[in-house]
């Protein structure tokens, strides 16, 4: 058995994602990230919505929560303020954490709260079969656009970082060994961080759009993007209309539960007495 098998629930196989889905790559990108790094499997705690992008924490033999949708972030904050020795990792779909979960996903950035935000980004609803989402590009078409988009999408690198969050970083299905390290860097980000794995959605996305296979959607995957490294020596109609991936923002932050103790150490320790004391009590009656 190949060491990262050792992370999947065998007996959750076959998963249900669709020949060619891109969000397979994406959760193994975060196996290996995980492996790469050494952390402790029974020290992490995965956490979901709903969606295809947030089926993957049932196929993952760690503790996970799959939860109700958009609400992954909520979850997932309340978990690790009671427990902030985990690592809490949380898979999302862009459905799922820019529309009902948006809220949620700019206040849990605006804290600054230890956790790593995974964001499968296929531009569509994947799971409810094909609606546009707050992260369709104008103009392309959706079971609930089939005009054509009207709306602005939204730029969630920039977003994240506007609200708060202290790494931001965006990868692909398609650049496999890049996302595997900027999961790492997530990973090792004492606060808020936020990797959008771009995704490919044929049976949805890809059909709609006439953009072909699973590989020709890996194709127009690459064609959208360029490496934040290089654009800055690049002509400007090259990086024009195109997404940046790479390391896109990292910053130094007092992480959320870190100053939540803080603020409260004094309320506990009186607490610990009290509870103590009580305890003290019962004893005595005994
Ligand atoms: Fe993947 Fe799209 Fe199929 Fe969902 S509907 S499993 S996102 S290809
Ligand atoms: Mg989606």
């Amino acid at each position: 058995m190949s060491e990262t098998l050792s992370y999947f629930r065998q007996d959750r196989l076959p998963h249900i994602w669709c020949p060619g889905c891109g969000h397979g790559t994406i959760t193994g990108a975060l196996v290996r990230a995980i492996d790469r790094l050494g952390l402790d499997k029974n020290k992490i705690m995965l956490v979901s919505g709903i969606g295809c992008s947030s089926r993957a924490v049932g196929y993952l033999d760690f503790d996970t929560l799959h939860t109700a949708h958009g609400r992954a972030l909520a979850f997932a904050t309340g978990l690790k303020v009671a427990r902030p020795d985990l690592k809490v990792i949380v898979m999302t779909g862009d459905g799922d954490c820019t529309a009902i979960g948006g809220n949620h996903f700019i206040h849990a950035a605006r804290r600054n709260i230890d956790i790593t935000t995974i964001v499968m980004n296929n531009n569509i609803y994947g799971m409810t079969s094909g609606q546009y989402s707050p992260m369709t590009p104008k103009g392309m078409l959706a079971t609930t656009a089939p005009y054509g988009n009207s709306e602005r999408d939204f730029d969630l690198a920039e977003l994240a970082k506007a609200a708060g969050a202290t790494y931001v970083a965006r990868g692909t299905s398609f650049h496999v060994p890049m996302l595997i390290e900027l999961l790492e860097q997530a990973l090792q980000n004492k606060g808020f961080s936020v990797v959008e794995a771009l995704s490919q959605c044929p049976t949805y996305m890809g059909r709609k759009n006439k953009i072909g296979s699973a590989v020709d959607m890996l194709e127009w995957i690459k064609g959208r993007t360029v490496n934040a490294k290089a654009a800055a020596a690049l002509p400007p109609e090259k990086v024009q209309g195109k997404l940046l991936i790479g390391e896109l923002h990292k910053s130094s932050q007092p992480e959320y539960c870190d100053e939540y103790l803080k603020a409260t150490a004094k309320v506990r320790r009186a607490w610990k007495n009290i509870d103590g004391g009580l305890r003290g009590c019962e004893q005595n009656s005994d």
